[in-house]
C-alpha cells in the first residue's frame, strides 16, 4: 500500500535527519530530493545546460560524494529556480512517492507541488543560528574549510532564492504540521514526527 510522508522546510532545519529516521522507523523508502537538484547543479558546473542535466539525470548521479558542498548547494538552488528543470524531475519524484510500502520525501515543494495528497505533511524549521551552527559542525566535520558566517550566508541566500522563485517556492502547505527543531534534540524531533505519522495512520 502506498503511504506518502512529505517533509519540507528551509536548508539545514533537520528535515533530512528526521526524514531518514522516520523512514527507518516505519520501514519506508526515503528520497532526499535536494540531491536531484544538487546532482543537476553539479553538472552545470562542468558547463552542461541545466535542463539537459536534469533530463539526463541517472539514479547513480545521486551517489557522487561531493554533492554536500556549499558550492554545489548554491548551484542547486540556482538550477532549482528554472521551471523546466523542476518539470524534468517531477515524474521520478511522484513515482517514488507512490511506491508500494510507503515513502518519505524531503525537500521544498513536496507537500505543495509534488505530493499535494500526501497522507502526512510536515514543515520543519529552526532558527537561522541553530541551522548555521548545525551545518557548520557537519561541514567542518567532513573536512570543509568554512566559517560559521559563511555557512549562515549560504543558508540565507538559498532560503531567499528558494522562497522568492515563481515556480514551486519554499513555503508550507496549508495543511502541513509545523515542527520547529530549534530547541529539540534529534531524538525529540524524530519522536514528534513519528507521533504525527501515527496519528494519520490511525485516522
Ligand atoms: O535540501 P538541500 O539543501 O540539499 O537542497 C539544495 C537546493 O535544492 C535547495 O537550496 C533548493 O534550491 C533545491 N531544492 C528544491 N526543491 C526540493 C529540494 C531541493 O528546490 N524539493
Amino acid at each position: 500500500m502506498a503511504f506518502t510522508i512529505a517533509i519540507d522546510g528551509p536548508a539545514a532545519a533537520g528535515k533530512g535527519t528526521v526524514a531518514r529516521r522516520v523512514a527507518a522507523h516505519f520501514g519506508f523508502a526515503h528520497l532526499d530530493t535536494g540531491l536531484l537538484y544538487r546532482a543537476t547543479g553539479r553538472r552545470t558546473m562542468d558547463g552542461v545546460d541545466p535542463v539537459t542535466a536534469a533530463t539526463e539525470l541517472q539514479a547513480s548521479d545521486l551517489d557522487a560524494d561531493d554533492l554536500r558542498s556549499p558550492e554545489i548547494a548554491q548551484a542547486a538552488s540556482r538550477v532549482a529556480a528554472i521551471p523546466q528543470v523542476r518539470q524534468a524531475l517531477i515524474d521520478f519524484q511522484r513515482a517514488f512517492a507512490r511506491r508500494a510500502g510507503g515513502a518519505v520525501l524531503d525537500g521544498r515543494d513536496i507537500g505543495t507541488v509534488i505530493c499535494p495528497d500526501a497522507e502526512v505533511k510536515l514543515y520543519v524549521t529552526a532558527s537561522d543560528d541553530v541551522r548555521a551552527a548545525r551545518r557548520h559542525i557537519e561541514l567542518t566535520g567532513k573536512g570543509h574549510d568554512i566559517t560559521y558566517d559563511e555557512v549562515l550566508d549560504d543558508l540565507r541566500q538559498r532560503d531567499a532564492r528558494d522562497s522568492a522563485r515563481a515556480t514551486a517556492p519554499l513555503k508550507p502547505a496549508p495543511d502541513a504540521v509545523h515542527l520547529d527543531t530549534s530547541r529539540l534534540s534529534i531524538e525529540e524531533a524524530v519522536a514528534a514526527a513519528i507521533a504525527e505519522v501515527e496519528k494519520k495512520r490511525q485516522a
